[in-house]
Order: structure tokens, then C-alpha cells, then sequence
């Protein structure tokens, strides 16, 4: 038997009526500083876009490989079946095949002496989520010891190998982009054990063969920085200095075969947006490329206000001019406005008095139009609107 009643029913038999909470702020039109040559948005932009939902995963243990977050693209989740998404890295031009790397108690394990392996999948900037474990066995020494590798799109290698207690040189210490820099600590578990990479991987760009942005690449080691956005150099080598070289738009992972069984699980990636170089938002836009979002911006918010009526039609046309102060759409908020205002002039007693909150959301949006220079003063709206406001003693702050 049930004792206690619900708030709802509580509410029902008190005849309270239960209101939905009000939507939530997503920021303000008319608020913080706006839209300028290399950003397209204004300081707390309501038309920001929201960030996607994506469920968390859960942290991986040595013990216990974790769950992926919910858009993460799986490249091997521990069963046989996803050894279908990898292949044997034969050379270009010769016929794919399967590879010969095995999978056993829930890991992808390196045969020696058969080959690199790929994915099949191709792709490029991306988070990328690796664990791995060197033989609990220990063999050799330096970069003989649990040595394999993770070569982004094929080409950048991120080190794998047992340095748990092992030396070898720096540039080719596990977590090291091979050849180019050390990692900044060993944050290595006993072999045997897996270790948790965590990669954030940017390709290097280039337009008409100059370099526009160089890559790079930064990864947590059992959760410890190891590279902080280390700029790419090219390829990495053995004995060989990298030089710079443009990277194809995508390519496969690959897991290097260096005659060690070495053991994988829990690979997955989740794509990262396109950088402002290549026609995204991410990161500085250019002068060229802020304009045109913002002419994308201003576009929908005129479509918008075609469906609105009244006094919200006028805001959002002149919500529209911060983006792009386009003449025409200027010209008809000066209308609306001065159309408003007569409105407003026709009104007395408590009819106004009810007018005052919008009249005063009015006031606030030619006020922030003005001060940045979207609408230029004296702009005959808003002093007549501020003369009116001060008549009706609305500016007054009560005490
Ligand atoms: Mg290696």
C-alpha cells in the first residue's frame, strides 16, 4: 500500500497547478560583444549551434577494458568478428588480404614476423582510443622489448614498447612520436598489462604545396600527458631525420608487426570537425570565411523573421544585422521601428504601462545596435523611444 502521495497528486488534490519549468537560456540576442572579422558568432550567442549529446563511456582499468562513448566508431572490440575491420598491410598495388595477427582472450595479438596490419576503414583527424599490452614474458632489451607501433593514417608512428623498466633512446621511448620527440614521462604499467593511449590526432594541410597547417599530435599515456599538440613533422623514421610531407585526406591505422607479440583491444576513434582551413569552424576563421557564415547566419534569421508577426519580426530582422548589416533589411527594421513606436505613442494609462517590459527588450536591442555601430546614431527610433521611456519614468530604478 502506497503511504506517501506523490507532489503531483498532492498538487491535484490542492488543485496547484503544475507548470513546466521555462525553457532554459542558450544565450542572448543584443548581450555580449559582437560578430567581427574572425568570429562569426557574438560573445554568448544564442544562434551558436548546441554541442552534440554524446553518452560517456567508462575508464579503462589494466584489469578491465571500458565502454567506448556513443559515437565512437569501434575498430576492434575484443571478439573475433571485428578482425573483419582489419587486413594484412600489403604493399600498393597487390590484392588485399587477410591478416594473419589473431584474436585470443579478447585481444588482437601480433604474429610475428607476418606483416603490419590496417583497418579497412580510412580516416584522418580524429580521438583515437588504444590499449595495449607488451609480453608479460620479458624478452630483450631496448627497442627489442614489446616493441609494435600506431601509425596514424599509416604514416605517423606513436611508439609502442615495453620501457617499464627498460631504456632505450628517448625519441623512441613508448608514447614518443617515433624519431621526432620523447614523451614527457613513463607512466608505463608492468608488461603484461595493458596501457591506455589516448590520441588526438590532426593531419598536416597543405594548399598549392605550402604547408598552411603543420599537424599534431597529443597523447595521454595511462591517462599522464605525453605529448601536448607536438607538431608533425612528417613520417616517422629509423636512423632517418622526417621531413615535412603533405598527408593524403585520409588513410588507415596500422599496427606494426616489429617480432614481438604484442597484444591490442579496445581500439575505437570518434572523427573530429574540419579545422577553419579546411571550410570548418574549428579554430581561427578567416576574414573571408567569418563573412560567409555570417551571411549564413543572417540569412536564416531574415527567413525566420518572414514567419514571424509584430514586434518579434522586428527583432529578429534587426537581430539579423548584427551578422550583416545588409541595407535593405536595415531600412525595413527602421519602418518596423518607427511603425512601433506610433503604436506605442497611441497607447496611455495601463494600456502602456502593459507595453513596458517589450518596450524596454526594444530599447535594449537599438541600444546594443547603436553602441556597435550596426545602426548609426542618433538613430530617430530609439531617441524617440528613449524619450518616451523617460517620460514614462520606466528608466527609474526603484529604491
Ligand atoms: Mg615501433
Amino acid at each position: 500500500m502506497k503511504l506517501y502521495p506523490t507532489l503531483a497528486t498532492v498538487c491535484s488534490m490542492l488543485s496547484i497547478a503544475v507548470f513546466a519549468p521555462a525553457a532554459p537560456s542558450t544565450g542572448s540576442a543584443f548581450y555580449g560583444d559582437a560578430p567581427d572579422a574572425h568570429h562569426p558568432w557574438a560573445v554568448h550567442d544564442q544562434n551558436r549551434p548546441q554541442p552534440k549529446r554524446v553518452e560517456p563511456g567508462t575508464f579503462s582499468t589494466a584489469a578491465q577494458p571500458g565502454k567506448p562513448p556513443s559515437d565512437a566508431i569501434i575498430l576492434f572490440d575484443g571478439t573475433a568478428a571485428s578482425l573483419a575491420k582489419w587486413e594484412s598491410d600489403t604493399k600498393p598495388g597487390t590484392p588485399n588480404q587477410a591478416t594473419k595477427w589473431i584474436v585470443r582472450d579478447g585481444a588482437l595479438e601480433c604474429v610475428p614476423k607476418s606483416g603490419y596490419v590496417r583497418t579497412k576503414e580510412q580516416f584522418a583527424d580524429c580521438q583515437l582510443h588504444v590499449e595495449w599490452a607488451a609480453p608479460t614474458a620479458v624478452e630483450g632489451d631496448s627497442q627489442g622489448r614489446g616493441n609494435s607501433g600506431i601509425f596514424l593514417m599509416g604514416i605517423a608512428e606513436v611508439q609502442v614498447l615495453d620501457n617499464y623498466n627498460n631504456p632505450t633512446y628517448a625519441d623512441g621511448f613508448a608514447a614518443s612520436v617515433y624519431g621526432i620527440n620523447p614523451p614527457m614521462a613513463n607512466a608505463l604499467r608492468a608488461p603484461g598489462e595493458f596501457q591506455v593511449y589516448d590520441i588526438v590526432f590532426r593531419r598536416p594541410v597543405y594548399r598549392n604545396g605550402e604547408v598552411i597547417d603543420a599537424g599534431r599530435v597529443t597523447v595521454f599515456c595511462n591517462g599522464v600527458l605525453m605529448q601536448d599538440a607536438t607538431p608533425l613533422e612528417g613520417p616517422g623514421g629509423h636512423m632517418k631525420r622526417s621531413v615535412p610531407i603533405e598527408f593524403p585526406s585520409q588513410g588507415p591505422l596500422k599496427l606494426q608487426d616489429h617480432g614481438n607479440p604484442v597484444r591490442y583491444r579496445n581500439i575505437w576513434y570518434r572523427p573530429l570537425p574540419p579545422r577553419a582551413i579546411e571550410g570548418g569552424t574549428d579554430g581561427v576563421l578567416t576574414a573571408e570565411a567569418t563573412t560567409a557564415k555570417r551571411h549564413e547566419i543572417a540569412t536564416q534569421l531574415r527567413t525566420d523573421a518572414g514567419t514571424l508577426s509584430g514586434t518579434a519580426r522586428m527583432l529578429r530582422f534587426a537581430e539579423s544585422l548584427c551578422y550583416e548589416n545588409e541595407a535593405a533589411t536595415a531600412t525595413q527594421v527602421e519602418a518596423l521601428a518607427d511603425e512601433y513606436i506610433e503604436r506605442l505613442k497611441k497607447l496611455s494609462g495601463a494600456a502602456l504601462d502593459a507595453k513596458k517590459g517589450e518596450a524596454k527588450s526594444v530599447q535594449r536591442a537599438l541600444a546594443y545596435l547603436q553602441k556597435n555601430k550596426i545602426l548609426t546614431a542618433p538613430y530617430a527610433p530609439k531617441t524617440q523611444l528613449d524619450a518616451l521611456t523617460k517620460a514614462q519614468g520606466w528608466d527609474e530604478v526603484k529604491k
